[in-house]
């Protein structure tokens, strides 16, 4: 079947640097999709989609629900999330209080515990990259330059979005412990909506993200607690093997004290 015969083409959700993004409702169902369209040449996308069917068990993580492949591209058929992109919301809204940025990192961090378990690197978290539902919860998106990695095993490109991309990626030996850090840049964003490093051209800003201090004595910090400083503090850390992991986390007393308990 092609991609017309079961499927209405409605408007764009959006743009990436691959593919373009529009909704689609199926003829036979009347369910709403998102149809993420990738050129062919770029067979990464088989890579894209076999990582996505293998993360296909955690709700946090956008479903695969379709793939066509027509003459010039591959049309994937994701499950939709009509709150839009996670940055959309960060731009309205600012910085985050305490307990808005925790409940919304544990869900991220559950999802990223998750892709590490199963042996994948994402290698792009970004708020461009996490959409939302209808509800608001969130859903990791774009496996694109995800990365399955045996145990031990390390990547050695440069992959990701410049102000996310940690230093050790900068370096080019890395592996899972690369994506606590682009989360690390996130929560920096969330808890007082600017981005930690910053600087241009690119050498000044992975100049920035390979030497500079946070400054926690600037007035932007005074109205956050200790403890979501501390945890920030133990992401953001250039000594891979001293940067928590997702497990730890979760059980930071930052994510305990703000997070609802659930049995
Ligand atoms: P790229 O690899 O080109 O960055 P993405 O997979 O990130 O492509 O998709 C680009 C944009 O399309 C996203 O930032 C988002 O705005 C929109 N989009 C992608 N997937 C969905 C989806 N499942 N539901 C709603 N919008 C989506
Ligand atoms: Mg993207
Ligand atoms: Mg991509």
């Amino acid at each position: 079947n092609k991609i017309e015969d079961d499927y209405v083409m409605g408007e764009s959700l959006g743009k990436g640097k691959f593919g373009s993004v529009f909704l689609c409702r199926s003829k036979v169902t009347g369910v709403e999709f998102a149809c993420k369209t990738l050129p062919k040449g770029e067979e990464t996308v088989h890579k894209e989609v076999e990582i996505m069917q293998h993360l296909s068990g955690h709700p946090g993580v956008v479903t695969l629900h379709a793939v066509y492949e027509d003459a010039e591209s591959f049309h994937l058929v994701m499950e939709l999330c009509p709150g839009g992109r996670l940055i959309d919301e960060m731009t309205k809204e600012g910085r985050y209080s305490e307990h808005k940025a925790a409940n919304i990192f544990k869900d991220l961090m559950l999802v990223i515990q998750y892709c590490h378990d199963m042996g994948v690197v994402h290698r792009d978290i970004k708020p461009e990259n996490i959409l939302l539902t209808a509800s608001g919860k969130i859903k990791l998106a774009d496996f694109g330059l995800a990365m399955r990695i045996a145990n031990g095993q390390s990547l050695s490109g440069l992959a990701g979005s410049p102000a996310y991309v940690a230093p050790e990626v900068l370096i080019g030996d890395y592996g899972q412990k690369a994506d606590i850090w682009s989360v690390g840049v996130l929560l920096h964003a969330l808890l007082v909506g600017v981005l930690p490093f910053q600087g241009d051209p690119l050498e000044a800003l992975f100049e920035a993200i390979k030497s500079r201090e946070l400054d926690f004595h600037s007035e932007k910090w005074q109205s956050v607690s200790k403890p979501a400083r501390d945890l920030l503090e133990r992401i953001l850390t250039r000594d891979i093997a001293a940067r928590i992991t997702a497990e730890e986390v979760l059980s930071h007393p930052w994510m305990l004290f703000y997070t609802e308990r659930t049995l």
